[in-house]
């Protein structure tokens, strides 16, 4: 059975139940009255016009399209042509968008309508959303928590049915770890499955645009308009469309996991007892379960954040307040760079930064980032390995349940071991689905590349059998 929030707006849309202006209307004030800060830019003008020229189609009888009036949410590190894309930064708080990120110039071909630009860790920087110049995002599900993030203001907008689904950003887990908190699913597609183009690049070789949505068929609906090959992005590849109506003998596959995972200090004894328990009852449904060990868990965080770090003080040597963000000026060049910088950046972004010129330097670089690549690698080996003998890979989303907001702010290692279960699959490319239920903050479920449809089926399978 399909259960779908953008079919059923579509349906009640063509039948002409809802008008497309009052449906845009109500999600426009609920993001604007939200308590939770979610917003960092509403696209009202844009949204109410793309609105009522659907109305004028329903009302002329034209049949519309399915994504036709769809409101939906962007994570405020896309551009969206002569809209301001921020990226939670100061440095690029009055920044307009040249241009569209191919992922949302698809949405637009197919009519759906972009209502937010959605708050979220300053350039990606962060896993609970208080790293931005507008203020934390809240749980959607207990105010005093964090969102999660970085994409924390589009999980809470999916989680509060303020946007139909919301495209977020995923470096190391920046759409898993928030879909997770706030009990929604969220994909981070295969690296390449999506064009990053126009996307404001963290790591390059990580980054992954995917969306967020409260179903499986959503994720589905979304990912098959987003994906593609684009000649903007030479990373990308072009895939057959998820079809889950398709059926999968699930008795037939093996699922493994990582016992190492699960013997990780940080983890919370509940998610732990209630991640073997979902592994039992699959077993008792005839499913293969295979137990691995990784190996390599100590060195995920560490090799992660060396390439993480690296890379974004590379793409973000660019903003100097020459070409991007307001100048200030000063004696020398040299120096106005660094007041500049030094002004316009959070701390986080800043202690990035540091590190990443530290770790690329000579007499460093040798030691610290080759030594990571050479970890990713093996890392990325490992997986593929283990996908030899499993077709799926199942783990926690994250550690423990999200903070107290403010509680990680001066304690940034605990923020980045939080990440330990998302950043391995980033480091590999592979895409990985989480879902809202199996620990308080949801399981992941992994594939290898291009095996969305593999994983979409097999969560809509667990959903089932967990009732
Ligand atoms: N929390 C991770 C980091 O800060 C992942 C962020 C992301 O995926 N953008 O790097």
């Amino acid at each position: 059975m399909i259960d779908s929030v953008i079919l059923d707006l579509h349906k009640r849309l063509q039948l002409g139940e809802i008008s497309c202006v009052d449906l845009v209307e109500e999600k426009l004030s609920a993001l604007n009255q939200n308590h939770y800060n979610t917003t960092n830019f509403l696209l009202d003008d844009l949204a109410l016009s793309l609105a009522k020229n659907v109305d004028q189609k329903i009302k002329n009888k034209e049949k519309i399209g399915l994504f036709e009036g769809i409101p939906f949410g962007i994570k405020d590190v896309y551009l969206l042509q002569g809209y301001p894309a921020s990226a939670s930064s100061n440095f690029l708080k009055e920044y307009k968008s040249p241009y569209t990120a191919t992922a949302i110039q698809k949405l637009l071909n197919v009519g759906a309508i972009p209502i937010v630009k959605e708050n979220c860790d300053s350039f990606g920087h962060g896993s609970t959303n208080e790293n931005s110049i507008f203020g934390p995002v809240k749980n959607a599900n207990n105010m005093d928590l964090v969102s999660g993030g970085s994409s924390g203001g589009s999980a809470v907008n999916v989680a509060k049915g303020y946007t139909v689904f919301s495209i977020g950003g995923d470096t190391g887990g920046s759409i898993r770890q928030p879909a997770g908190f706030n009990q929604v699913y969220g994909l981070k597609p295969s690296y390449g499955r999506v064009s990053r183009y126009g996307l404001m690049a963290y790591a390059s070789s990580t980054d992954c645009v995917g969306p967020i949505a409260k179903s499986i068929d959503d994720i589905a609906l979304v990912l098959n308009v987003i994906s593609g090959k684009d000649f903007r992005d030479q990373t990308t590849f072009e895939t057959a469309e998820v079809d889950l109506s398709k059926k999968v003998d699930f008795q037939n596959l093996t699922i493994g996991y990582y016992k190492d995972f699960l013997e990780n200090d940080g983890l919370d004894n509940e998610f732990k007892n209630r991640f073997l328990k979902l592994l039992k009852t699959l077993e008792s449904k005839g499913v293969n379960i295979k137990e691995f060990d990784f190996k390599e868990v100590g060195t995920l965080v560490s090799t992660y954040y060396v390439i993480a770090m690296a890379e974004t003080a590379s793409n973000l040597a660019r903003l100097d307040g020459s070409n991007y963000g307001e100048r200030i000026e000063a004696n020398t060049l040299k120096e106005s760079y660094a007041i500049t910088r030094s002004q316009n950046f959070t701390s986080e972004t800043k202690r990035r930064i540091v590190a990443g010129n530290q770790v690329l330097s000579q007499g460093y670089s040798d030691e610290i980032y080759l030594k990571a690549v050479t970890l990713r690698n093996k890392i990325t080996q490992y997986f593929s390995n283990d996908f030899q003998e499993v077709d799926l890979i199942l783990s926690p989303v994250s550690p423990s349940s999200p903070p107290k907001i403010g509680k990680n702010l001066n304690d940034p290692l605990a923020m980045y071991l939080s990440d330990i279960y998302t950043i391995g699959f980033s480091l590999a490319g592979l895409p990985t689905l989480s879902a809202p239920f199996g620990t308080p903050t949801g399981i992941q479920i992994t594939g290898e590349k291009a095996k969305e449809e593999l994983i979409l089926n097999f969560a809509k399978y667990l959903k089932e059998i967990i009732k």
